[in-house]
């Protein structure tokens, strides 16, 4: 999960990372009274969770409150790269004497985390990287270490800042490192880190992303929600404790265990390729105990999807039997009525596949098709999505 500017913020405040005051806002009003609290120069800055912000006029500078009112109001409503801006964060005018770049990210090539740093900031890092690598330091950090002292020191000389600025700069870092482990992030960015006029370290911008795997570690994490962003269908799922991805094509797939729909996804895209090009909607698994409930609660999440034209059950029955899928399925489309309303294929193998057959066969549902392999079943699911595009 990718945070808001200013939730990176106040999780770098809350880790002691040098930053300014900035207060959210979501109309010019609450702008002006932000600016008029903090005081003085202020800067109104979009929250949207793209780069490049100022850029595209999203970043601006407010002389008085009034200014932070016009400048809010301009801001509000912008779109910046796809993203409207419902939110901005008026921030504590920097007295900018020079722009840095750090962050440090999961490395996952190297299996490794990565620091990177340059005297050079503020602008494109992408740029920089590409056009003069050399002012880009990288340096590999141990997870089993992190950044400390000796490292942070590393850090710093490979990017060449002067003998002064180092020690502020490690210092920064380091902070930096605990928003890093603490929050169990994936990336934290700063750019730019800036030297004040008056000689103090600030991270003026922030990207954090956080590792959703470690979410149990971090009840708080999940106030962080952009609950308005948030795919519908994807937030149906989550709240069913299912695991779900929508995906751009037309066979809505649903199985059990994660290696299982991962290798239906392929089979269904490569027999779509004979089907006029149809390929999968979406990854559902639902785990091990495919009860009627989870059935239902897939079913409901898929069917709801309107690209979705055909759905490709692929159960293969282990600690749950075929015969209780089965069961499954047929209370789910009775619980679901008349919005199971477009063609299921069921492949059932494994533990008590006879018994399992038997049950659908027997409940003859006019939206259901029994397919006797994979294979089969992924080509006469893309058929019947095809047929109904
Ligand atoms: P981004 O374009 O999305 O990366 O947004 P940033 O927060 O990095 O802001 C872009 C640029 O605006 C920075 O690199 C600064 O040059 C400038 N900027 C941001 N805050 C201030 C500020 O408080 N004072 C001044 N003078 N410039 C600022
Ligand atoms: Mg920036």
């Amino acid at each position: 999960m990718d945070l808001f500017e200013y939730q990176a913020r106040d999780m770098f405040e809350a880790h002691g990372v040098p930053v300014l005051a900035g207060i959210v806002a979501h109309t010019p009003e609450e702008a002006k009274a932000a600016a008029e609290k903090i005081g003085g120069v202020t800067v109104v800055k979009a929250q949207v969770k793209v780069g490049g912000r100022g850029k595209a006029g999203g970043v601006k500078v407010a002389k008085n409150a009034d200014e932070a009112f016009a400048h809010a109001s301009a801001i509000l409503g912008m779109d910046i790269k796809g993203h409207t801006v419902n939110t901005v964060m008026i921030a504590q005018g920097a007295d900018i004497a020079q722009e840095f770049y750090f962050s440090v990210l999961l490395d996952r090539a190297n299996r490794n985390y990565l620091a990177m740093c340059s005297v050079e900031g503020g602008v494109e890092i992408e740029v920089l990287a590409v056009e003069r690598p050399e002012a880009l330091a990288r340096i590999a950090v141990d997870p089993a270490v992190g950044i400390d002292a000796a490292k942070a020191d590393e850090i710093v000389a490979t990017a060449g800042f002067s003998a002064e600025l180092a020690p502020k700069v490690a210092a920064a870092i380091i902070k930096l490192w605990d928003v890093f482990v603490k929050e169990d992030a994936t990336l934290v960015e700063v750019n730019p880190l800036v030297l004040t006029g008056a000689g103090d370290i600030v991270a003026l911008d922030g990207k954090v992303s956080l590792d959703e795997n470690a979410d149990f570690r971090h009840p708080h994490h999940l106030e962080l929600e952009d609950a308005a962003a948030a795919d519908p269908l994807e937030a149906k799922a989550k709240a069913a404790d299912l695991n779900y991805v929508k995906l751009d094509g037309e066979v809505g797939v649903i199985g059990n265990g994660a290696g299982l729909v991962m290798s239906t996804l392929d089979v269904v895209a490569y027999a779509g390729e004979n089907h006029g090009g149809v390929k999968p909607a979406n990854f559902l698994d639902i785990g091990g105990g495919a009860s009627a409930e989870v059935m239902a609660a897939g079913l409901d999440v898929i069917l709801n999807d309107p690209q979705v034209k055909s759905v490709f059950v692929n159960v293969f029955g282990g600690i749950t039997a075929c015969d209780a899928v089965a069961k499954g399925i047929v209370g789910a489309l009775a619980e679901l009525g008349a919005a199971a309303n477009k063609p299921l294929v069921v492949r059932l193998d494994g533990n008590n596949v006879e018994e399992g057959r038997r049950i659908l066969n027997e409940a003859n549902h006019p939206l259901v098709t029994l397919a006797a392999t994979m294979d089969e079943g992924a080509d006469k699911a893309a058929e019947l999505a095809h047929a109904a595009k």
